[in-house]
């Protein structure tokens, strides 16, 4: 599984890293910092999770 995120869309509200800051890595001003995400094994309900969470639906899962 991976995540694809339009970071240039993000408005810095941190919904994502408060499900888990291990997946959703925030720069210094509170804004996503990857735009790519490889989910560990284990992690994939967290990764779906987060990616409901955002309320500008930027966060995309893309099953493999
Ligand atoms: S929840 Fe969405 S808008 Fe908020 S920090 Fe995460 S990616 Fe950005």
């Amino acid at each position: 599984m991976k995540i694809r995120i339009d970071k240039d869309a993000c408005v810095g509200n941190a919904r994502c890293a408060a499900i888990s800051e291990v997946l959703f890595q925030l720069d210094d001003e509170g804004y996503i910092a990857v735009s790519e995400i490889d989910v560990p094994e284990g992690m994939e309900e967290l990764a779906r999770r987060g990616a409901r969470s955002c309320p500008e639906k930027i966060i995309e899962i893309i099953e493999e």
